[in-house]
């Protein structure tokens, strides 16, 4: 098992975020986690992995998800017990790819997260808020971060803005 220690929970409002009903749990372990990223990786649908850094992030459902080398954590979570329950089905399902390791072939593949310039020329560019971020800049981060998403803008939603969803859906937000 590679993670069977008792977890160290940081839970905190996103810093992109402030005043956000939404937390991220952060799990510090002392396991190295760089070697199950690539199992991970070949796993996952969708998942951004950075081997340099290394980081693995991915999203599934309203959550993202990261790993890091002695780290992993979720976003999106409504309290500490909503927090417990999705890091002890994360735990569970990395020591589930962990232990049938051998029957993985790891992806070393390299995939980073889009340019938040790029994501934010192709916003509305009111800063009319109502996704709940200060300005569109704001949003775009918090886009490239998976802490919202494409439905959080009501404004691409109308025709006119149409492609431009359609282009941003294409970068896998
Ligand atoms: S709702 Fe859309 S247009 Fe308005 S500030 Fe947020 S990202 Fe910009």
């Amino acid at each position: 098992m590679l993670i069977d220690e008792p977890l160290d929970i940081d839970l905190y409002c996103p810093p992109c975020d402030p005043g956000s009903e939404a937390w991220v749990a952060t799990v510090r372990v002392k396991a190295d986690l760089t070697e199950l990223m690539p199992y991970m990786n070949a796993v996952l649908k969708n998942s951004y992995y950075d081997p340099e850094i290394p980081t693995l992030v991915w999203k599934e459902g309203a959550h993202k998800y990261f790993i890091r080398k002695n780290e992993f954590g979720i976003n999106n979570l409504h309290d500490r017990a909503h927090a417990k329950r999705k890091i002890a089905k994360l735990v569970e399902q990395l020591n589930e790819v962990w232990e049938r390791r051998d029957t993985i072939k790891p992806d070393h593949t390299s995939r980073k997260p889009p340019n938040v310039l790029e994501i934010f020329k192709l916003l509305p560019r009111t800063n009319c808020k109502e996704c709940g971020m200060a300005t569109c800049m704001a949003f775009a981060a918090a886009l490239a971060q998976s802490d919202k998403t494409l439905k959080d803008c009501p404004l691409l939603d109308m025709p006119e803005f149409e492609s431009n969803a359609q282009r941003l859906r294409e970068l896998g937000l």
